[in-house]
């Protein structure tokens, strides 16, 4: 159920007393990963107009958690000759090797219907 398309009240859960009304907006979230912050685009949450204070919707925690858990940084070993290739096709499409090798492994994902990426 897509709760945007109504416009039912939905009062603060706050466990302080507040009278105030939630309302979804999207946000930047800042995210404290060792004393570097890291910026989660595009997270959804419940703000409440009173006392401003944030409830985060499943998905969007489990979001947040999945940043926690991974950078989005990895060390790859990979075949000396299949690193020249990849060099070689990212130059014919003017990518950076790391946007070539993103481009690849997110069409892959994508076009076999993993479970990753489900919208
Ligand atoms: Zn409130």
């Amino acid at each position: 159920m897509n709760m945007k398309k109504f416009s039912k009240k939905i009062r603060c859960l706050s466990e302080n007393p507040c009278n105030g009304e939630l309302h979804l907006k999207t946000i930047k979230y800042k995210l404290n990963v060792k004393g570097k912050i890291i910026a989660i685009p595009d997270i959804e949450v419940w703000e409440c107009n009173l006392c401003r204070e944030h409830f985060y919707p499943y998905e969007s925690s489990k979001k947040i958690d999945l940043y926690k858990q991974y950078s989005g940084k990895i060390m790859l070993r990979i075949n000396p000759e299949i690193h020249s290739k990849l060099v070689q096709i990212a130059k014919k499409h003017h990518r950076s090797l790391n946007q070539e090798i993103n481009y690849l492994l997110r069409k892959n994902t994508l076009t076999h219907k993993n479970t990753f990426f489900h919208h």
